[in-house]
């Protein structure tokens, strides 16, 4: 059987219960015993040595007659419960409470010695054989002019001592069942609060680990469990999502690939098969090249994109000019804007403008950014690439008077795969890549990009960087 918490628990409250009864029947009645036997022999004795010190004394002073006393010790042992007895040291009873002595007849405690109550001053037994049950007995000593003159003692049932103790010993056995049942009202809300989410959560974690992500765990409330539930539903979600994510990635992959791989073999077959005479052969190549470009390209989106990802994106911090960068990267669409009849105009922040970020990676940023405005602009209008500085943080935005971005894409254009609909009739070569990959690194850097953009009149990306404390210093030097 599986050792459960539960089971842990049950076994520990009945050792705790055993250990409880075995310590009340043994240690704590022994205790109880004693403590009777000393509060009841210690009043007892207080009783003798007062009867000593007065009635004892003044009988053996003659100043109180034999049967006085004899009425007092019958009077005072029925109000004590006890038996009361003076003795002479030979052992010859001169008062008996319970039998007043025949003077006729003498009685003799046969072997009397006082001192058989040794260190204690009790003794538990029959008292030398006066007696058929057996008995406590106390003995004080009757001292007059220096010398004993006998002993009072009194005795009272050893069966008394015995059933006070057990009726104190029953208050205990009491308590221990009173604390048993409170500590099984705490086992049980421990069942309830604990033990019972506990076992759902494990129920939960078994169908998550099986791949069933959908389970529904409904384990509530503000405590610790409740927090630990929230956190797993939410993990489960988040796998599960992602699980879809990867799903609907790889489709998208296999679809980007299955076109053009499609169209090239449909063009290369109908070349072979003389479908396509030969002296168009030139103008299908070119297609087919073309395609393939769109293959090599979309294979190294990838590869980026997946580089981002897996490697938690280790990013190579430099202090470099932002300015000379975009400067760079508008020169390398010189060709691409004569062709297109598309001005870029550069409006930047002073001459020389220092950023701390990735050179290569922002530069890919920028490349991306000028690349979709080019993509989606129409012939004869201007891209402006923009630098400002405030608050630290330097922003640059790409502004474009393309077709804009219409308001419910705004949100997708940055997961992968995403084109809008205006744009496919623009570029067909797009792979939806781009922004997701520009939105990655500038993530990595703790960076924010934003997007504003009208449909039908324009875009304008703006991202953030973290301004460079090298500017300070070339400020300093100018003053
Ligand atoms: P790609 O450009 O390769 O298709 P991106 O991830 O760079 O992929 O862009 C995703 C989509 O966002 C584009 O397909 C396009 O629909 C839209 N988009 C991006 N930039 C612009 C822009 N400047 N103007 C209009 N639409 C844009």
């Amino acid at each position: 059987m599986r050792k459960t918490l539960y089971l842990k628990f049950i076994l520990a409250y009945i050792l705790f219960a055993f250990f409880g009864f075995v310590t009340v029947a043994t240690f704590v009645s022994r205790l109880t015993y004693e403590y009777c036997l000393r509060q009841t022999s210690g009043n007892m004795y207080r009783e003798a040595s007062r009867i000593a010190d007065t009635y004892a004394v003044d009988l053996y002073n003659s100043e109180i007659s034999l049967d006085t006393v004899q009425k007092q010790m019958e009077a005072l042992s029925y109000f004590m419960d006890t038996e009361i007895w003076i003795i002479n040291p030979s052992g010859r009873m001169v008062v008996n409470s319970a039998n007043a002595p025949d003077p006729e007849q003498e009685i003799i405690v046969e072997g009397f010695d006082p001192t058989v109550t040794k260190e204690s001053y009790y003794t538990r037994g029959t008292f030398f054989n006066s007696f058929e049950e057996e008995k406590v007995s106390v003995i004080a000593p009757i001292i007059n002019n220096y010398k004993t003159r006998g002993y009072v003692i009194i005795h009272t049932a050893a069966s008394g001592i015995d059933e006070e103790a057990n009726s104190m010993l029953n208050i205990s056995y009491l308590m221990l069942i009173v604390i048993l049942f409170l500590s099984l009202i705490i086992l049980i809300f421990f069942t309830e609060v604990v033990y019972r989410p506990l076992r759902k959560i494990i129920a939960a974690t078994e169908q998550y680990a099986s791949g069933n992500m959908h389970y529904e765990l409904n384990v509530e409330g503000e405590d610790e469990m409740g927090y630990l539930a929230a956190s797993l539903r939410y993990m489960a979600q988040t796998v599960a999502n992602s699980d879809d994510d990867q799903k609907k990635f790889i489709a998208n992959v296999s679809h980007d690939f299955r076109s053009p791989l499609t169209s090239i073999r449909g063009f290369l077959e109908a070349m072979l098969d003389g479908t396509i005479p030969p002296e168009m052969h030139e103008h299908y190549l070119g297609v087919v090249l073309n395609e393939t470009e769109r293959l090599t390209k979309l294979t190294n989106s990838l590869l980026t994109l997946n580089n981002l990802n897996t490697k938690g994106m280790l990013l190579h911090m430099t202090d470099w000019n932002i300015n000379d960068v975009i400067r760079k990267v508008s020169a390398s669409f010189e060709q691409v804007c004569r062709s297109k009849n598309i001005r870029i105009r550069l409006i930047l922040s002073g001459d020389v403008l220092y950023v701390h970020a990735d050179m290569d990676k922002i530069q890919q940023v920028l490349y991306n950014l000028v690349d979709n405005a080019i993509k989606f602009s129409g012939s004869g209008s201007v891209i402006e690439i923009e630098t400002t500085e405030k608050g630290g943080k330097v922003f640059v935005s790409v502004k474009d008077n393309g077709i804009g971005i219409p308001k419910e894409d705004q949100n997708q254009i940055w997961e992968r795969f995403y084109k809008t609909d205006l744009s496919r009739g623009k570029d067909k070569k797009g792979t939806g890549l781009g922004l997701s990959i520009v939105r990655e690194i500038i993530r990595a850097h703790g960076e924010n990009i934003s997007l504003v953009s009208t449909q039908g009149v324009g875009s304008k990306f703006t991202f953030t960087l973290k301004r460079s404390e090298l500017n300070d210093e070339l400020d300093d030097d100018d003053l």
